[in-house]
This record gives structure tokens, C-alpha cells and sequence, in this order.
């Protein structure tokens, strides 16, 4: 029996029903009366959903990177880190180990705030930037995707404006839209956010008499745009937020994989009270884990953690414990050198494809991290080449997935971090043939 009454509208493509539980097919899958007989299923809760999952879609791209990940293409596309270069029989037995010695703690519940162990430890991976902080300030997080879901969660609400850099990493645009937050960028150029930009942007929002929550920041190698943001605008970004009562929201999943300088002090090494700091194990060891950290100003520590307790109880204690352990008795800091040399290796042999293949584009020469930053010939468009692009056998992310309205489309993200060298030279070479191919459209 169908409970939910279904309401078809002046598109029978997009019919709705009221609230009610579904209609079960023989498969056991709920469908619409009318859907039934046509074989074609449609959404019975369609207009049950909360209004903040209206700004929640699928990449328009995803479909196309199903494709992308098929051997024969080269997927200059995705943010994955290389990791065929870790001990991996180290670290089963490390993984074993943690089970075999510490299994009842590992198979367990755990505190909602995260290991304490690996809070302190976390410490001292954050010192390396700069940061003095208290094991107490410190959150665990399923990987720094769910900080920024947690810091936006308990800031933003409806309408309340993000201010993020144009371009800004497409995962926190996402939590941003779930939020319905309304981004308004700040350009960027070669030393990170632009100061007298974010100046008069906050001026007008606030002569607007709009709410500004956060300002959302990636100082270090710059996810897309492969830029960091200079010693010198660090404090000038932070008194401009501070001015205007903007909490700093200080994303780093990439500063220690600079390739020929030393960590730059984080801007939460400037200020305690006025940031919140967002770090990974993703990048610098492995995502598979999921483990990342907030730090952050103690009454909003106490609010994350009833956030994260509310969404998922508590981090994996068996995650956090392999980390932990990783942390005391692996050589993390030699691991993240081999990660620089990999990755330099790699942004060298982009940048040396790019000058030898597309020498008609412009691009920028990041000094760490994974991504380059292309901005395509004249009147070229990334998003409309990409599916010619994937049959060509090369992928990459257009630029229109970085901007809040879908802008960007004569910019394209290059990743070197997974592809090898080779396969980076060939992955450029192919999309130079895509380019002049577009040219002569
Ligand atoms: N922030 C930035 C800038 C990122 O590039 C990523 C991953 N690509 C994340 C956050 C999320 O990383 P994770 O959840 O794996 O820590």
C-alpha cells in the first residue's frame, strides 16, 4: 500500500509525494505507483527532504570520473596521495601489534574528544609550524572533512556568509552549500589571499549589514591554486579578521610538504582565540585511516566535541591507535622527506610537460603540495573539453568546481601527487592534443 500521496506535477519526470513511507516493490525497493509500472524509479521522499539538502548535489563531474579512474586513462583529476612508498609490512605488523597489545582498547568506544595520547603527539607535529597549544585544545576528527563539517555545523547558519578564496578546495564549498551558507570569494594571487581584497570585501558585506561567520583559508600549497599565502600577509589576513569579528578557519592538510623550505608558521601560531586550526594525517601519511584534528579556542572545543559526539560518538579508536602508534615508533619525519622528494619529483616533470606541450596556457610552479593551476588558451572552456578530454585518456578537475557559483571555467586543477612521471609527461602531452583540438573547433 502506498501511504504517501503522490502529487504529479506539470512534469511527470519529477513527480513528488507527500510524507509517508514508501511503497515496496517485490525487490523490496520503494518506488512511486506511477513509477511502477513504467520501470522507472523515482524518489517517493522527494519533497520529505529538508530544505538544506537542496544545496547538496553530485559533482556533475563524478559520472565522468568513473571513467577517469579506468587504467588506460591518465587522472591528473584526483587529490590521492602516493603511497606505494610506505613500509607497508611495517605497517601490518605495527597494525597487528596495536590489536594483539592493546585490542580491547582499540575494539572499543572511545572518548568523544579523541585519544589522549595521540592529542599530545599531535602536538608536537604541530609545533613543527610554529603552533603552542594544550592537548586540550585539541579535537580528533574523522580526517579534517569532518572538522569542517563540525566547525561549520556549529557557526553558520542559513544565509550566514563563508568568505573563502577564489578558487577554494571544492570538499569545503560542499559542507559550505550543506550548510546553505552563501560564499563570497576573495581573490588570491602568487602570495595566497589577497589582504586589501578581504579588506574591502568584509567593508561591503558589513555596509550590506550581512552576517559573516568564518573566513576559510588554505595557507599552505594552496588546494587548488598550489599557492601559499607569505609570511608577511599572515598577520595583515588575521588583524583584518580579527577587525571585522571573523573567526579564522585555517585549513592545513599540506604544510609540511613543502619541497625546498621549511614549515611557515601557521596563523594559529599568531593567535590562539581568533582561529581555528584543521590538520591531517592524510597527506604527510595516509587517508585510509581518516584521522585529522581541530584545534581550537576552548568554549568552541566544547561545542565541537558535542558536535562530533553527535554525529559519530566518537573517532575510531583503532584508527587513532595505529596512528599513535606509528607516530612513537615509525620515522614519520623521514616519511614525510620521502613524500617531498616524490612529490617534487613529480611537480617537476608537470611543470617541464606543461612548458614542452602547452606552452600557450599559463600555469603557476607550486613549491609544495599536489596541484597546478592552469589557466587554459583564450576562449577555451575546461568543463566543456573534459568529456573529450577522458575519451583523449586524460582527466582533470575544471575549474568551475572551486567557485561557489560555478565560475572558473578557463582554469583546469592538474594533480601531480598519484600519477608516476612518465605517466604525468603522457597525461600533458595528451591534453595538449585536446587543447589544439579545441583550437580548431
Ligand atoms: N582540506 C583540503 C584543502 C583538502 O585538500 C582535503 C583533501 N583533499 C581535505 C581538507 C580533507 O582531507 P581529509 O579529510 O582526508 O583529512
Amino acid at each position: 500500500m502506498l501511504r504517501g500521496r503522490v502529487v504529479v506535477t506539470c512534469d511527470t519526470a519529477r513527480m513528488t509525494t507527500q510524507p509517508g513511507p514508501p511503497r515496496e516493490t517485490s525487490g523490496g525497493h520503494p518506488t512511486s505507483s506511477a513509477a511502477a509500472g513504467t520501470g522507472t524509479r523515482l524518489d517517493p521522499w522527494l519533497s520529505a527532504y529538508a530544505e538544506r539538502t537542496h544545496g547538496m548535489r553530485a559533482s556533475e563531474i563524478r559520472a565522468l570520473f568513473a571513467v577517469a579512474n579506468r587504467p588506460e586513462v591518465v587522472s591528473l583529476a584526483g587529490g590521492m596521495p602516493f603511497l606505494e612508498g610506505l613500509p607497508l609490512d611495517d605497517l601490518a605488523e605495527l597494525a597487528a601489534r596495536v590489536v594483539a597489545t592493546r585490542g580491547l582498547q582499540a575494539l572499543q568506544y572511545g572518548s568523544g574528544q579523541g585519544d589522549e595520547t595521540l592529542r599530545e603527539q599531535i602536538l608536537d607535529v604541530m609545533r613543527l609550524e610554529g603552533i603552542d597549544a594544550h592537548p586540550d585544545d585539541v579535537v580528533v576528527t574523522t580526517g579534517s572533512q569532518q572538522a569542517l563539517d563540525l566547525v561549520t555545523r556549529i557557526f553558520v547558519d542559513p544565509g550566514d556568509v563563508v568568505v573563502a578564496e577564489a578558487p577554494s578546495y571544492v570538499g569545503a564549498l560542499g559542507v559550505f552549500r550543506a550548510y546553505q551558507a552563501d560564499v563570497v570569494h576573495v581573490p588570491i594571487d602568487a602570495d595566497g589571499l589577497d589582504p586589501d581584497a578581504l579588506e574591502s570585501t568584509l567593508a561591503s558585506l558589513a555596509a550590506a549589514g550581512r552576517t559573516v561567520k568564518l573566513l576559510y583559508t588554505v595557507p599552505n600549497f594552496h588546494n587548488p591554486a598550489g599557492v601559499s599565502l607569505s609570511a608577511e600577509r599572515r598577520p595583515r589576513v588575521l588583524a583584518i579578521a580579527q577587525r571585522y569579528g571573523v573567526l579564522v578557519v585555517e585549513d592545513n592538510p599540506y604544510g609540511l610538504l613543502g619541497f625546498d623550505s621549511e614549515p611557515r608558521a601557521a596563523i594559529r601560531s599568531l593567535d590562539a582565540d581568533g582561529v581555528v586550526y584543521l590538520g591531517s594525517f592524510s597527506k604527510t601519511f595516509a587517508p585510509g585511516y581518516r584521522v585529522g584534528w581541530v584545534v581550537a579556542p576552548h568554549a568552541v572545543r566544547e561545542k565541537l566535541v558535542l558536535a562530533s559526539e553527535s554525529a559519530i560518538l566518537c573517532p575510531s579508536n583503532a584508527s587513532q591507535l595505529a596512528i599513535s602508534t606509528y607516530l612513537s615508533t615509525a620515522d614519520w619525519r623521514g616519511q614525510i622527506k620521502v613524500y617531498r622528494e616524490q612529490y617534487r619529483e613529480r611537480r617537476d616533470a608537470m611543470v617541464s610537460a606543461l612548458a614542452e606541450h602547452l606552452p600557450e596556457a599559463s600555469w603557476n610552479v607550486p613549491d609544495g603540495g599536489f596541484y597546478t593551476w592552469v589557466r587554459l588558451p583564450q576562449g577555451l572552456d575546461a568543463k566543456d573539453m573534459l568529456p573529450r578530454a577522458v575519451t583523449a585518456r586524460v582527466a582533470y578537475v575544471p575549474g568551475t568546481a572551486f567557485y561557489f557559483d560555478g565560475s572558473g571555467a578557463d582554469h583546469m586543477r592538474l594533480s601531480f601527487c598519484y600519477p608516476t612521471p612518465e605517466r604525468i609527461r603522457e597525461g600533458v602531452r595528451r591534453l595538449a592534443g585536446v587543447v589544439a583540438g579545441e583550437r580548431e573547433l
